[in-house]
Formats: structure tokens, C-alpha cells, sequence
């Protein structure tokens, strides 16, 4: 017996490791839904992906296992170090790069799969074959090209001005037409033993066509282009597997495409656009008014001291707390928590209310919250809330912008028109933190700055609220 063949395992075993890898996976989705049981979900994922790696190396592999060791280990040590380096303001960003990569890796096995001189394909199988690998080298590389726009974007090296494009949705319209007829021309040349020229031509074209969809999408609406690259990633994920025959990575594809599907609609419910405005991109921009709100004369701001902050809440009955993206940037949820401590030692009652889009990725507010151990139970949806402001005594807005933006409501110009925002300025008193009079992610002025019952307290976040919770 040849020594490699040692470490086969017999089929039996890797299907049942497939299958419980897919619960583990299923557990570790519905664990994530819920803040209380994430962790858990988190170690079901780690499981399941592990027992997958284990089965996948140890039963499908059976020869050149140097090449995928060195590959594990170049991989695995670059996401050790990825993971230890990357701050909590950075991981939109990071999503972004290894959804590219996913795209990436289905366009090299699409490549990998029709130019395999061992292929044994014939008639109508050869056509399956080459439908699915066209699909997963279309979806990776719009995948890849769209996720390294979506990293500049997030990352700040790129502006967050959607592209307008005149004639934008033609373009995309002859990219989608050209797509196909090479579709075409690709199956039936494969037929006759070539189509390396079409799908080169298609992967050039899907290229183009990433980059100009994420490229055309407005600073406020990039919330749902992360979550629909998700899903795009988990689609290109179950094409690679329909290329491999791998049923585990078609099951994985499939439960990360359309749970990023899922999310990306429920982005859009919470943004208030239609999921197909957002795709087709240039929406949201209100024809150019993101650099023309930035710098209106909207009067004038007051502001305010740290020790007053802190006599307003110790007198307050009810304190909202809105945290946004600034927070995330000063690391300022720690003293944010011990402040919501001493207030509640006070009897105030203190909640906390997340915006559907805070911060730079789903969830990011809750993620931060809950590693300063602030207790589930005051912490609320959006929804759960914004009916309570007119009875709020105090709202702290921590480098929050266009979460708490009124203009969303009142400006149908604003590129941020519909968004539903959190409606600090009906309650008595907002204090708004932040450094400067610098606009948030979609690049506009916020009236909210400007209300007579709005005091702002400059200074980075973490600074201000130490000298607060000083004062407490
Ligand atoms: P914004 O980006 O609108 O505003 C953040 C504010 O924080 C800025 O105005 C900034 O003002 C302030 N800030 C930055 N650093 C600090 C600091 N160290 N201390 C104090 N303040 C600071 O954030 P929001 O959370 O309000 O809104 C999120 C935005 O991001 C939305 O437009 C959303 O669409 C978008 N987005 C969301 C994603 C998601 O999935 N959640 C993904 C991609 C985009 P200053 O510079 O003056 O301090």
C-alpha cells in the first residue's frame, strides 16, 4: 500500500463528518442571531469548520500533500496574524478583503476545473460542468473585484462617493447581455474542445462589472453592499462546490448566500431602500447633494463641559445612550459601561439604543457593548425605542452622525433620504460627542448639531467621557 493512501478515510466517515459539519454549521448560524448565545454559535462554527478541514484533508486528499501543507500553513499563518493585528474598527474592512478572496478562489478552481486535462466529462455532463463553472468564475469574480472596491471604500483609501456614471444601468445592462451571449459561445466551444476565450472574456467583463457596482453605490447605502457581497461569497462558495462535487462546500455556499441574502434585506427594510435601487447602484446620492450639505451655514452650536455632562445625567431619570462608528475609533465602550454603572447606582435608568447601520458593519455596536460586558437587557433595537425620546431626559450620542441625522426625515434630497434615524431631538436634552464639526459616512451636515436643545461635548470620545465619569 502506498504510504499516502494511509491517511484516507473511508467515504462513510467523511459524509457523516459532512454531515455533522452542516448542523454544526446550522447551530453555529442560529447561535449567531442572538447576542446572549453568539459565543456558543461561534464555537459551533469553529467546530464544524474543523471536523470539514479534517475530513476534506484526510478523505478527499490523497496525494501532493506537501503543496497542502505548505499552503495551510502559509494561509493559517496569515490569518493568525490578520486576526491578532485587526482593530475592532478595522474588521468591516477585513470581511471585505476575505469575502474577495472567496471570489478569488472560485475564479482559480473555475479555471482549475476547465482546463483539468483529466477531466472526463462528456455530452450533457460536460454542459452541466461548464454551466456551473462559468457561473462560479461570473459570481467570484464579480465577488472579487466588488469586495476590493468594498475594502477601499471601508478603509477610507477610496472615497465613499458613489460613481455616477451617465447611462450607468445601460452599461450594466450590455455587461449582463455580453455576459450571457458568452455564456453561450463558451458551452458550446467547450463542446468542441476550446472556450478558454470567453471565459477570460466573461471574467474580464464580471471584473469590470464588480467594481462598477460598488463603485456606483452611495457612502449611506455600502451597509447593504457588505452584506450582498456576503452573499455573493456563499454563492460563488456553492458553485466551487458544484465544480468539486463537494456536497459540504455546496451546503456551506448555500447557507452563507442566502443568509447574507437574508441580512441584506433586512439592511434595506432598515435603510428603507429596495434591495434592487441599492444593486443597480447610484442611488441614494440625490443627485450630487453629498458634497453640497456639507458645508451649509446652519447657525450656530453650543457647547458644553465634561463636569456639566456629568450633573445633567446625575439628574436625569432617563438616559438613552446612542453609540456610533466614533465610538468604535476612541475604544470608548469600556467607560461607556462604567458610566451606565455609577448612573444606574443612581436609580437612572439607563438604556442603550443601536441603529440597524451604527458603526461600520452589522452588529458592530453589540459586538462592542457586549465585550464591555454591558447587560443584554438595556440594550435595544432601534425599533424597540424611538417611540420613548419625548420622555428621555438625557440622549448621549457617542460619535454618532448619521444615525441621529433629522434631515434623513426632512431633506428628500439628502443621500440619506427615508433612512429611519433615531430620534434623539425629541427628547429634552441631546449631547452629542465628537471631535469636530466633521460629517459621518455619507459626507452630509446634520441639522441635529444645531438644536437649541442639542450641547456638544468636543473631544475624543474616550477623553471626554473619562473626564466625565471623573465628575460622576
Ligand atoms: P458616522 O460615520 O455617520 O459618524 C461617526 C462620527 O463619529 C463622525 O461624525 C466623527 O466625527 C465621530 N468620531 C470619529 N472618531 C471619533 C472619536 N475618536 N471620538 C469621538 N467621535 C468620533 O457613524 P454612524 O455610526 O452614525 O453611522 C454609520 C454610517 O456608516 C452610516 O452612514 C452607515 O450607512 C455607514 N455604514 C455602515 C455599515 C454597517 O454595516 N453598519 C457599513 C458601511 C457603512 P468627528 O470626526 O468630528 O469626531
Amino acid at each position: 500500500m502506498n504510504t499516502q493512501e494511509l491517511f484516507v478515510l473511508p467515504d462513510g466517515v467523511i459524509t457523516v463528518s459532512y454531515i455533522v459539519a452542516t448542523v454544526l454549521f446550522i447551530l453555529a448560524l442560529g447561535g449567531l442571531s442572538n447576542q446572549e448565545t453568539a459565543r456558543r454559535g461561534n464555537w459551533y462554527g469553529i467546530a464544524g469548520m474543523a471536523i470539514a478541514l479534517l475530513a476534506t484533508v484526510f478523505g478527499k486528499v490523497s496525494q501532493n500533500y506537501d503543496l497542502l501543507i505548505v499552503a495551510l500553513l502559509i494561509g493559517g499563518t496569515i490569518g493568525i496574524i490578520l486576526a491578532r493585528r485587526v482593530q475592532m474598527t478595522q474588521m468591516p474592512e477585513l470581511v471585505a478583503v476575505l469575502h474577495s478572496l472567496v471570489g478569488l478562489a472560485a475564479v482559480a478552481v473555475g479555471f482549475a476545473s476547465f482546463m483539468d486535462p483529466d477531466k472526463k466529462f462528456t455530452g450533457v455532463d460536460l454542459t452541466i460542468h461548464d454551466i456551473e463553472t462559468y457561473l462560479g468564475v461570473l459570481i467570484g469574480a464579480v465577488t472579487f473585484s466588488g469586495s476590493i472596491i468594498a475594502f477601499g471604500k471601508l478603509s477610507g483609501r477610496m472615497s465613499g462617493k458613489p460613481l455616477t456614471l451617465p447611462g450607468r444601468h445601460w452599461f450594466n445592462l450590455a455587461l449582463l447581455i455580453a455576459a450571457i451571449w458568452f455564456g453561450r459561445e463558451f458551452v458550446m466551444q467547450s463542446a468542441a474542445g476550446g472556450g478558454l476565450d470567453s471565459l477570460i472574456i466573461m471574467t474580464a467583463i464580471a471584473l469590470v462589472f464588480g467594481v462598477h457596482m460598488v463603485m456606483a453605490i452611495g457612502g449611506a447605502d455600502m451597509p447593504v453592499v457588505v452584506s450582498m457581497l456576503n452573499s455573493y461569497s456563499g454563492w460563488a462558495a456553492a458553485a466551487t462546490g458544484f465544480m468539486l462535487g463537494n456536497d459540504l462546500l455546496i451546503v456551506t455556499g448555500a447557507l452563507v448566500g442566502s443568509s447574507g441574502a437574508i441580512l441584506s434585506y433586512i439592511m434595506c427594510r432598515a435603510m428603507n431602500r429596495k434591495f434592487l435601487s441599492v444593486i443597480a447602484g447610484g442611488f441614494g446620492t440625490g443627485g450630487g447633494t453629498v458634497a453640497a450639505g456639507t458645508g451649509e451655514d446652519q447657525g450656530e452650536v453650543v457647547a458644553i463641559e465634561a463636569h456639566e455632562v456629568a450633573a445633567l445625567l446625575a439628574d436625569a431619570k432617563e438616559v438613552m445612550i446612542i453609540p456610533g462608528y466614533g465610538m468604535a475609533v476612541a475604544q470608548a465602550q469600556h467607560t461607556v459601561h462604567e458610566i451606565a454603572r455609577v448612573l444606574r447606582d443612581k436609580k437612572v435608568n439607563v438604556r442603550f439604543g443601536i441603529h440597524p447601520v451604527a458603526g461600520r458593519m452589522p452588529g458592530h455596536m453589540n459586538v462592542l457593548l457586549a465585550e464591555a460586558r454591558v447587560p443584554y437587557d438595556i440594550v435595544f433595537e432601534m425599533d424597540e425605542i424611538n417611540d420613548d425620546f419625548p420622555d428621555v431626559d438625557v440622549s448621549v450620542v457617542i460619535g454618532a452622525n448619521d444615525i441621529v441625522n433629522p434631515s434623513a426625515q426632512t431633506d428628500p434630497n439628502s443621500p440619506i433620504a427615508g433612512m429611519p434615524v433615531l430620534e434623539c431631538w425629541k427628547g429634552k436634552t441631546t449631547i452629542v460627542l465628537k471631535r469636530s464639526m466633521a460629517t459621518g459616512y455619507a459626507g452630509v451636515q446634520n441639522p441635529l448639531f444645531f438644536k437649541e436643545n442639542t450641547r456638544m461635548l468636543f473631544g475624543d470620545a474616550k477623553d471626554t467621557l473619562d473626564e466625565v465619569f471623573k465628575a460622576l
